[in-house]
């Protein structure tokens, strides 16, 4: 096994397009890393430089010890599973899946043998890993059929397996659920995180999905316009995501912004929004008095103010809004507000009383507030 890294990595095509600027990562060996970001973001250009279908312009691609950047694609030790996996329409699933193996393990030797015998030890060592790959991933039952007797999820799967049985030193995955239907993509999500915990083997996937990126990466590297923008856990880009586009783009409903003002009252540091005013304890925040910044409220902040709820009301944190639009999830709402000229979102808990067209009060968790430069939109803190 091994680690990826990109060391000041730069891929331009043609004379301007920067697809990938300066780009520095570390994946750790073993580690399931997502590179996730909008279209165009240069995720897949990142992803194929590994795979040495791309060429980078600047910087070294490694991978383990070793800088690949003159080794052809199929000496890297790698293997790709895209969204639009081919599988051989005139082969069967067993065949599909030990194809590429059997090109591998015997036409170096197979020829040279002078025992039949260790070719058909290498036959039976390849039958045994279809097989295993095959329980591993449910579609034991499906190998003596074709690829068109299969649904689109269980050839999905086929094309995993193929990728899989080679043990590779990394697995390079390009959107390979996003063909699938909603059911299935959730299904196939956790299949893979299973199978990450039983191979350990390097991931690099490539998503536009945050979802996905938040459920299955080990670390999560965030992309903007071919710039890294934050790569760490879920849980760090969630609760301290480093500006203002990783904060947007992290968490569904997304996050709020507001135009806003820090001031100092009484020696207390409070954020302005029209007549809102929250106190903020981010002890940074005392730097920017007088400035304006882009406030953020996450909606899962904002709680009903009549509903049980972690955060107590008190005057510093209570605020009335309008409800616009009360919308059912089943098992929450989300709620369209509107308060001091300002639409905004809240995920409300079921058994709200809160009503379409009429005020209600609510608490906002004002621990759970960020601060971002206005010009800059990096975070404050
Ligand atoms: P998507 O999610 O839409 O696949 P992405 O984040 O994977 O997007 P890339 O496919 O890496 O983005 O593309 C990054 C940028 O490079 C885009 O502006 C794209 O138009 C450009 N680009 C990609 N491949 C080429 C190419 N072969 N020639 C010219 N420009 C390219």
């Amino acid at each position: 096994m091994a680690g990826v890294a990109f060391k000041q990595v730069s891929k331009v095509f043609g004379k301007d397009v920067k697809a990938v600027d300066d780009l520095n990562l570390e994946v750790r060996d073993g580690e399931f890393m997502v590179l996730v970001g909008p279209s165009g973001c240069g995720k897949t250009t990142a992803l194929r430089m590994i795979a040495g279908l791309e060429e980078a312009t600047d910087g070294d691609i490694v991978i383990g010890e070793r800088r690949v950047n003159d080794v052809p694609p199929k000496d890297r030790d790698i293997a790709m599973v895209f969204q639009n996996y081919a599988l051989y329409p005139h082969m069967s699933v067993y065949e599909n899946i030990s194809f590429g193996l059997k090109i591998r393990e015997l036409k170096s030797t197979f020829w040279q043998l002078t025992h039949m015998s260790e070719a058909k030890k290498i036959r039976e060592d390849i039958d045994r890993r279809v097989r295993e790959v095959a329980k591993m991933l449910d579609i034991e039952k499906y190998l003596a059929r074709m690829p068109k007797e299969l649904s689109g999820g269980q050839r999905q799967r086929v094309a995993l397996a193929r990728a899989i049985i080679r043990k590779p030193k990394v697995y390079l995955m390009d959107e390979p659920l996003s063909n699938l239907d909603a059911k299935l993509r959730v299904q196939t999500r956790a299949e893979l995180i299973k199978l990450h915990r039983q191979l350990n083997t390097t991931t690099v996937y490539v998503t536009h999905d945050q979802v996905e990126a938040m459920t299955m990466g080990q670390r999560i590297a965030i992309m903007r316009d071919g710039l890294l923008q934050q790569c760490d856990t879920p849980e760090m880009v969630y609760s301290q995501p480093a500006n203002k586009f990783v904060a947007g783009f992290i968490g569904s409903p997304p996050m709020n912004f507001f135009d806003a003002k820090l001031v100092n009252e009484g020696g207390r540091t409070m954020v302005v929004v029209g007549d809102l005013k929250f106190p903020i304890s981010n002890p940074a925040a005392s730097g920017y008095v007088g400035k304006e910044v882009t406030l953020g409220i996450r909606p899962e902040s904002i709680f009903d103010k009549n509903l049980d709820s972690r955060v107590k009301s008190n005057p510093d944190n209570t605020f009335t809004a309008k409800v616009d639009v009360l919308e059912p999830l089943g098992h929450e709402y989300v709620a369209y507000l509107f308060a001091d000229g300002h639409h905004f979102q809240a995920t409300i808990d079921t058994g709200t009383k809160i009503e379409e067209g009429k005020n209600a009060e609510f608490v906002v968790d004002i621990d759970a507030l960020h601060l971002f430069d206005k010009d800059t939109e990096q975070a404050i803190r």
